[in-house]
């Protein structure tokens, strides 16, 4: 069993949060557990709550049709929201369902390791970008524990909001670049030096 499917048990168990008790399945995320980039949503709706995947809605298949549009396998990332049950009614997180399903998140982040976090949405943003709004935001990076972070509008916000359409559009079409960006920086990093034995 690998490390991720371990800890997909441990969420499937967690009751920490009210919410463990309406929902029908947990949702911990799903992807390759080498993917090299990450994107975070917020929360389970009714389709991924029914199915226990990430993103198999209406925002999901949006999300599908954006991956498509960079030549992106979505096998071949990994797709996680910030909580891992669905709030009843789509209601926003609460700050303490956030707190509690953190080290699940977090533990994620750890055996992923990702080259890039996708932020989408409000809620992942203001873990990596504490502070800062999205209007600002979108389409930027900083820095987050050693990892590049990008923040995007929610994928359902788009089929809301029909502007915000094409500025979603135009912050995907920048990740190929920034993940090629990405791996040059790390294949050029200069590696620890290796000691031999008389030099210790
Ligand atoms: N919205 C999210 O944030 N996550 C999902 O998995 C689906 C919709």
């Amino acid at each position: 069993m690998s490390v991720l499917t371990e800890l997909y048990t441990e969420i499937t168990h967690c009751n920490l949060c009210e919410i463990a008790g309406s929902r029908t399945r947990t949702v911990p995320g799903e992807g390759a557990e080498n993917a090299e980039l990450m994107f975070i949503g917020e929360a389970p709706g009714w389709h991924e709550d029914q199915q226990g995947r990430p993103f198999v809605g209406s925002a999901g298949k949006f999300l599908d049709d954006l991956l498509d549009m960079v030549n992106l396998d979505r096998t071949k990332v990994y797709i996680t929201n910030v909580i891992k049950c669905r709030p009843p009614n789509n209601r926003d997180p609460l700050p303490v369902e956030i707190r509690n399903c953190s080290k699940w998140l977090d533990h994620q982040i750890e055996i992923i390791h990702p080259r890039i976090i996708v932020t989408l949405g409000r809620y992942s943003m203001a873990k990596f970008f504490p502070g800062k709004t999205i209007s600002r935001i979108h389409g930027k990076t900083q820095m987050w524990n050693g990892i590049t972070c990008f923040a995007m509008y929610h994928p359902a916000a788009a089929l809301h909001q029909q502007s915000l359409r094409s500025t979603i559009e135009e912050d995907m079409r920048r990740l190929p670049a920034l993940l090629a960006q990405t791996q040059t920086v790390t294949e050029t990093r200069p590696q620890p030096k290796q000691l031999n034995m008389f030099e210790v």
